[in-house]
């Protein structure tokens, strides 16, 4: 299926549609799910558009896994989190509900059970603390 321009994540990356950001560099973007499935949960993109890892082009992966591998120890140390877990989503069969490729950073907490995916939003405050969080352990 082709790419759409018009989806969420699209957007939020022309600057349409607020974002949490953590983190931006030429070549990818990472800012906060609004319905976290632990505190802290960032989402972290190419700036490429491709639907999902599928169709993008393999020269985006060393960046989005240099992000994604940044982001993961901040959000590790912002909130003190046992471990985290990263996981991303090829098609709706798999659980993909936005078809901008992304990679989902979840902190995990000892004993603290995984929320639903696209569950409840989180409250804009409670957002833009956690994403404070993130950046300050980003840049320390
Ligand atoms: P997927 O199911 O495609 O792997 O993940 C999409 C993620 O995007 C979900 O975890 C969902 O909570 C999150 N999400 C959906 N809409 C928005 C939005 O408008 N802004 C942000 N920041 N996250 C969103």
């Amino acid at each position: 299926m082709a790419y759409d321009d018009n989806n969420i994540f699209a957007r939020i990356l022309r600057g349409e549609l607020p974002s949490h950001r953590v983190y931006e560099d030429d070549q990818t973007v990472a800012f906060m799910d609004v319905m976290p499935q632990a505190t802290g949960h960032t989402l972290v993109l190419p700036k490429a558009p491709s639907r999902n890892l599928l169709d993008a082009d393999p020269a985006v992966f060393a960046s989005l896994l240099s992000t994604v591998q940044k982001v993961a120890r901040a959000a590790k140390q912002a909130f003190n989190a046992d471990g985290v877990v990263v996981s991303q989503f090829n098609e709706a069969a798999a659980g993909q509900t936005v078809y901008h490729l992304h990679v989902h950073i979840i902190p995990r907490f000892e004993g603290v059970p995984l929320k639903p995916h696209t569950g409840e939003m989180e409250k804009p405050e409670i957002l833009a603390a956690n994403a404070e969080k993130i950046r300050a352990a980003l840049q320390g």
